[in-house]
């Protein structure tokens, strides 16, 4: 997807600050925080959103990879929230499927 912004940031061909690599998905920080942690994981080749994933598998490698990432980033015990914004009424605006890691405050509930 030559015009997708988040395949570009997995080509290298735009910078982003990437804190975590692993088979076929990457980890780094968005640009606009909305938690003292904030991370993005997506897989490496494009997915437009949850609805279009077809591999379970790769599914559940991307949420274990949230869950390392929250380990290592120290927000695990204390508690943090994984979201996966889908299409419009999901918020979603990046269409290259993505998982918001988020941490390190309180997070309230409902979500707007
Ligand atoms: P969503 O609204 O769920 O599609 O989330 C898209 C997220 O991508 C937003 O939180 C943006 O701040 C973030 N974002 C957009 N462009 C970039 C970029 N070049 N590098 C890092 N994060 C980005
Ligand atoms: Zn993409």
């Amino acid at each position: 997807m030559s015009d997708c912004i988040f395949c570009k940031v997995a080509a290298g061909e735009i910078p982003a600050a990437i804190v975590k690599r692993g088979d076929g998905m990457l980890a780094f920080k968005d640009i606009n925080p909305q938690a003292p942690t904030h991370l993005l994981i997506i897989p490496t080749t494009h997915v437009g959103s949850l609805n279009e994933t077809k591999d379970a598998k790769v599914l559940g490698e991307l949420v274990g990879f949230a869950r390392d990432l929250a380990r290592e980033t120290g927000i695990a015990a204390r508690g943090y929230r994984v979201v996966v914004n889908t299409n419009p009424d999901g918020g979603q605006t990046v269409f290259h499927l993505h998982l918001h890691l988020l941490g390190g405050r309180p997070m309230n509930w409902p979500p707007g």
